[in-house]
């Protein structure tokens, strides 16, 4: 059971819940532009070094049925649907344009379907090839980065110097840094901070002006240095899979007796694993990043590079269970399914697979949960 020190993070809890209001002051400060972007192979460097806001779309995880005249929920996963239901609301209503970086079909459409329901200034479909391996993937990279910059400069009337790019470069590294130092902390027993604590740090990242969110996680890691350790020890757990921002849920999974001390998510380590490293082609340097983070199962192939990153995370987090969490209907991570859980039990790691849908329904996530933990505490103590 975890009893993090909740003001720590208070900052970043107040950024999730307000995220909207965060992003209309923002714009009433700054009088700039805010972009919604849909998945993180959206390069948000070139989105900064513009100096419009990049805000990550993402659904509310509350059952809704204003999608259900424009696509199946027999076929759309939850998350997508709740996206396009968050546009058709409203809550984006601050928003100045939309960008999506390629990935699974349903984000695809979910894009399609915000551009025709919710016009606005400007969108831009950035085409992230599945074959990130290719050897002209990174040509093919920065001819998009190329475009998707000019795009920018037409629509804001101002060009995207080298010097910006530099900076952004620089702030986006910068957080990528910090973000690791959190995730280190987390390698301890007991961890120094609760998983959903990361999770919110994470998250906030994907809604907030990074150089304000590095200055606030620089507070936090300040604070957490102190040594005092409030978490209390628990099974080690992992959790991995499908987009999950529903931050009650990982806090349900520790409440049940783990620690969550690492994830393979993209509202997680995904996001902010891999630095750029400097090169005098800019752009190039940001495709490289890109083509070399940890990949999403979209584009992990023909070599698997997903699964011995996951075990080497299992390994130097010393991980003891892990939770895989499916959205419903999302094909790109059942694919992967079979692989990761023969990976996992080369490893001897107990797992279990849990389908979320909106609303999640708990009661039985927590049977199951409860049970592998339960499991595991026998062998252990
Ligand atoms: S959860 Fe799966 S299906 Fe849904 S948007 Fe993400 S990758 Fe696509």
């Amino acid at each position: 059971m975890n009893i993090s020190r909740p003001k720590i993070f208070r900052p970043f809890r107040e950024i999730v819940t307000d995220r909207h209001e965060y992003a209309k002051k923002w714009k009433a400060k700054t009088g700039g532009k805010v972009i919604g972007y849909f998945c993180t192979y959206v390069p948000e460097e070139i989105i900064c070094a513009a100096n419009i806001l990049p805000v990550r779309i993402i659904g509310n995880n509350e059952p809704q049925t204003i999608t259900d005249r424009l696509c199946s929920r027999n076929k759309w996963c939850p998350f997508s649907r709740n996206c396009l239901a968050e546009g058709l609301l409203g809550n984006y209503d601050y928003l100045d344009g939309v960008v999506l970086g390629a990935s699974c079909f349903h984000t695809q459409e979910v894009f399609a379907a915000w551009v025709k329901h919710i016009p606005l200034s400007f969108w831009h479909y950035l085409f992230i090839p599945g074959s990130l391996q290719s050897t002209s993937a990174d040509t093919c990279l920065v001819g998009e980065f190329e475009e998707f910059k000019s795009s920018l400069e037409t629509w804001t009337g101002a060009s995207i110097t080298t010097e910006a790019l530099d900076r952004a470069i620089e702030t986006y590294n910068k957080n990528r840094q910090l973000m690791k130092a959190l995730y280190e902390l987390r390698k301890y027993e007991p961890p120094m901070l609760a998983g959903s604590e990361a999770m919110q740090t994470v998250l906030a990242s994907q809604l907030m002006d990074k150089s304000e969110h590095n200055n606030i996680l620089k507070e936090v890691l300040a604070q957490l240095s102190d040594g005092k350790n409030n978490v209390e020890p628990a099974i080690r757990l992992m959790v991995l899979g499908s987009e999950n921002n529903d931050i009650d849920l990982l806090r349900a999974i520790e409440s049940w007796g783990a620690n969550i001390v690492i994830d393979d998510h993209c509202v997680g380590s995904r996001y902010f694993w891999g630095e750029i490293t400097p090169h005098e082609d800019r752009l190039r340097a940001i495709a490289k990043r890109y083509i070399e983070r940890p990949p999403c199962p979209t584009k992990d192939f023909p070599l698997r590079r997903r699964l011995p990153h996951i075990l080497g995370l299992i390994k130097e987090f010393k991980v003891q269970t892990a939770v895989i969490i499916l959205q419903k209907f999302c094909e790109p991570h059942q694919y992967d399914l079979p692989a990761i859980e023969s990976g996992l039990q080369e490893l001897h790691i107990p797992s279990v697979v849990i389908e979320i849908d909106a609303p999640i329904s708990m009661a039985q996530i927590r049977t199951r949960v409860e049970s592998l933990i339960d499991m595991l505490r026998v062998d252990t103590y």
